[in-house]
């Protein structure tokens, strides 16, 4: 079980602390800050204070903190600050999808997308600047990896989403923009683990994001052990991309799958479960046409799963990318695939794609940062917009 852990644990992103001697204090969990404010000679529900001020009514100044006593405001920005990625430029689609794309420093830039829903306002996050999976359809797999991103900078893109929606949208005082997080931007949250778990711990606080359990999902590739620390850690909604029925067509799409086959995937699902014994697994299915959509691959999708873990699949269009050389699978193919399942008590949705139009669908969100090492100068080009002036805090 620890086979991996160490290294999926993630390399940190360099500290604010090491960068200009303060820290950010987006990269604390609520217990993290009652520590930070306690060496400081503070009470823990100071913490509390200030964290709230943060998260829930986006302060990024200590002189808005009108409830902390005045020597406090004066002394805490020699200690910390509060700093979002900047942003580079927001995207608008037809649908309302709006996408982000945040400076994270040495040429890095990720996404963050946010898509309304009727019944719901969902923020799709990054983990990662690139990623190391390397899967076969996705485009940010084809990138590479470059580094894994701190816990400032992944609560960083909801910190800056829910405040800024809040403005533009003019809600009335208290009213989330976001009300569901998912994991699914660029990178491999279970291979950013240190990083993930204060995010996860913030989005979930009352004093926070104030999210439901089920409300926040981490999307995985499949890194078994730390679906295990997940479990005993922070057991949110867990989304598990699958992509194929059997190992040898899995090996081929998800290269990690040769470090923990399906077998291993499956058991360290229904363990999962047990830390959250009415949830479910989300099977997520990216649908490649000729390649994992046959009826007899959806039979043997059945068969690998029924009767074994409490699941949902999600059929995933594939969003092409010119390098990938695969193609979306026909309508009908997906829908005689969905029928299978249907048929065998599955239950199952094919993904409505959103924001085709600004390439912020799943796997799309590379695409304009292809070649991330140009962010910089393109930049200085002036050819990337700074077309959110209050978000970005360079
Ligand atoms: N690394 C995690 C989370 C980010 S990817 C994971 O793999 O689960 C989020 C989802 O987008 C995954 O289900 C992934 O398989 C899917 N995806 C990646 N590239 C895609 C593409 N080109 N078209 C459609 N879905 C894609
Ligand atoms: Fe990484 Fe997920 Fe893309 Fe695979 S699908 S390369 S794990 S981001």
């Amino acid at each position: 079980m620890d086979r991996g852990a160490q290294s999926a644990w993630g390399d940190p992103a360099p500290t604010d602390a090491a960068r200009f001697g303060v820290v950010n204090l987006l990269d604390f969990d609520r217990d993290a800050l009652t520590a930070f404010c306690e060496r400081l000679g503070e009470k823990p529900f100071r913490a509390v204070q200030v964290f709230r001020w943060i998260h829930q009514r986006g302060a990024d100044d200590f002189a808005q903190m009108t409830d902390l006593a005045r020597s406090l405001r004066e002394s805490l920005p020699q200690h910390g600050h509060i700093v979002a990625p900047p942003v580079l430029s927001e995207q608008g689609s037809a649908d309302g999808t709006t996408k982000w794309l945040f400076d994270v420093g040495g040429g890095d830039a990720v996404e963050s997308v946010f898509i309304p829903e009727a019944d719901r306002g969902t923020l799709c996050v990054s983990s990662q600047a690139g990623c190391a999976v390397n899967c076969r359809f996705c485009s940010t797999g084809h990138q590479g990896f470059s580094r894994n991103l701190s816990t400032a900078e992944i609560v960083g893109q909801l910190w800056f989403a829910e405040h800024h929606l809040r403005r533009s949208l003019d809600l009335p005082a208290g009213q989330r923009a976001i009300d569901n997080v998912v994991m699914m931007g660029m990178g491999e949250p279970l291979q950013n683990y240190g990083a993930l778990l204060p995010a996860l711990r913030t989005m979930l606080d009352d004093h926070g994001y104030g999210l439901s359990r089920r409300r926040v999902t981490v999307s995985t590739s499949g890194v078994v052990p730390m679906i295990h620390r997940l479990r005993q850690d922070c057991p949110v909604a867990l989304a598990v991309s699958l992509h194929a029925p059997d190992d040898a067509l899995r090996d081929q799409l998800v290269p990690l799958n040769k470090k923990y086959p399906l077998g291993e995937l499956l058991d360290a699902c229904v363990h999962y479960l047990g830390a959250a014994p009415r949830d479910f697994i989300t099977f997520e299915y990216c649908m490649l046409d000729g390649v994992n959509d046959a009826p007899e691959q959806a039979r043997a999708l059945v068969r690998l799963v029924r009767g074994r873990v409490a699941c949902k699949v999600n059929l995933i269009p594939f969003n092409p990318f010119p390098q990938s050389g695969l193609k979306r699978s026909p309508r009908e193919r997906v829908a005689a695939f969905a029928d299978v399942l249907q048929q065998a008590g599955i239950v199952t949705t094919i993904r409505r794609t959103r924001g085709d139009d600004i390439a912020a669908a799943c796997g799309q969100l590379a695409g304009e940062v292809q070649d991330r090492t140009r962010v910089a100068e393109r930049r200085s080009r002036g050819t990337i917009v700074l077309a959110v002036e209050k978000g970005a805090r360079a």
